[in-house]
């Protein structure tokens, strides 16, 4: 390396001056740090001998304003979801609907009757609203919501089942993901894993069994989420770990995961355990919370729990939460609600159009393929789907990932599909600009 090229870099000064620059309406600050960000690439690729010369002053100049311009922009944002998975963990799971985004942007902006009761002129209860609703739309006694249904969990075990043997089918000891395992969140909670029945085949009499023993003193059913058993399979019913709780006097808890009001297995879940929790950004279509309803005084233990202090949902949680419940309550069909009821004919009218709007750009054909419901709801059952496929796959793939709101769809076969079931307003618009941008070769 010539050591006369470190010296020749321009001076920051010199390339803050420059008129693309100078004339940014990006803050100076931004744009000093990406000035600092792109010479020093420079000297450490000069050094590393990466870089045999150095760039002209008008490159430097709009390696800077086009850095800036990134920096300007949070790191996280919107993506297109042409997946086809409805609850994508990775990318945010449930959308919001209109009102709830609404209800939690209204929160984030001014001030708000968060925990003050207006007409007393006294300190409110954080939740009261929503609670309400959720009591209202499942006919459980009580309701609490929480941080996420990790934490609803780990509160519904420490507070009522702390010291006690928890009876769980070891068909059910699961992992959900992001490292939530059953026996671990368990026995940190100071609840006894007492494993019931076998990985496929669990009866009744397996927990009446460890009751009888005095091994566990409750009994905890965790819906499996994310697998499924198949083949010589038995596991006990709701209905069935309700009757036997009764009978011996020891209550029931429910980890439903993912829960819909008025879906039969809500409405049993609530009817047999005395408590179930649920996640609030899965089939719910809400924030990220986790959801708690059964019988009031247990859930006025859950309360009044320290942990519970700890595991409180935000504002703006909460607020989309009322958002979302109003909306159920309404009948007015939260996105991910409306998502899965898709019919069939419709996506693929939609899949035809979307083809239509890219074949004078890409070699694009529609074709029938298989979605998820994701988020650990519904296992193994496949959604039947539609999507426009794009060639070349790899090539576009990566192009729109880098897009300025990147577009994320599945390879398969050769070919890049695009799934409509997921894609929310103006999503077609912006795979047609992506695209156009792409025939073009400009950024
Ligand atoms: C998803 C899920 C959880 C975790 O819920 P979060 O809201 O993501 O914390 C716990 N249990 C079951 C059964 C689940 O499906």
């Amino acid at each position: 390396m010539n050591p006369e090229l470190l010296r020749r870099l321009p001076k920051m000064d010199l390339l803050l001056a420059r008129p693309a620059l100078a004339g940014s309406p990006l803050p100076y600050p931004l744009r000093r740090l990406a000035a600092r960000q792109v010479l020093e690439g420079c000297r450490r690729d000069l050094l590393a001998g990466e870089l045999e010369d150095l760039p002209a002053l008008e490159a430097l100049e709009e390696a800077v304003l086009r850095l800036a311009e990134r920096l300007s922009r949070p790191a996280l944002g919107r993506v297109v979801n042409a997946t086809g998975v409805v609850l994508h963990t990775n990318l945010g799971r449930a959308p919001l609907s209109q009102r709830a985004a609404e209800a939690a942007a209204q929160a984030a902006r001014g001030y708000s009757n968060l925990e003050y009761d207006l007409p007393n002129r006294r300190r409110g209860r954080r939740g009261a609203a929503a609670e309400a609703l959720l009591r209202a739309l499942t006919g459980a006694e009580g309701a609490l919501a929480v941080n996420n249904n990790a934490a609803a969990v780990f509160l519904l075990l420490s507070a009522l089942a702390a010291g006690r043997g928890v009876a769980v089918s070891r068909g059910e000891l699961v992992e959900i993901g992001g490292g939530f395992r059953v026996p671990d969140i368990l026995s940190r909670s100071g609840a006894r894993l007492a494993e019931v029945g076998t990985t496929n085949r669990t009866r009744p009499a397996d927990y009446a069994a460890a009751l009888d023993a005095g091994d566990a003193q409750a009994i905890l059913k965790v819906h499996p989420s994310n697998f499924r058993v198949v083949g010589f399979t038995q596991s006990a019913s709701l209905p069935e770990l309700g009757e036997l709780a009764r009978d011996r006097g020891v209550p029931l808890f429910c980890d439903l995961g993912s829960a819909a009001p008025g879906s039969p297995e809500l409405r049993e879940a609530v009817e047999w355990a005395d408590v179930v929790c649920f996640s609030g950004d899965k089939l719910l279509g809400g924030p990220q919370a986790g959801i708690l309803l059964g019988k009031g005084p247990l859930i006025d233990r859950l309360r009044a729990d320290p942990l519970s202090r700890a595991l409180r949902i935000d504002k703006l949680s909460l607020a989309a939460l009322e958002g979302t419940l109003l909306d159920w309550r309404d009948g007015t069909a939260v996105p991910v609600a409306a998502m899965l009821a898709a019919p069939p004919a419709e996506l693929r009218r939609r899949a035809e159009a979307l083809a239509e709007a890219l074949s004078p750009l890409c070699p694009c054909a529609v074709v029938e393929t298989q979605g998820e419901v994701g988020g650990g709801a519904l296992p193994g059952e496949a959604l039947p789907a539609w999507a426009a496929a794009l060639e070349p796959a790899e090539a576009l793939d990566a192009w729109f990932r880098g897009w300025r709101t990147p577009i994320l769809g599945r390879i398969h076969r050769g070919r890049l599909l695009l799934d409509v079931r997921t894609l929310l307003p103006g999503d077609e618009d912006e795979i047609a600009a992506a695209l156009a941008a792409w025939r073009e070769g400009a950024p």
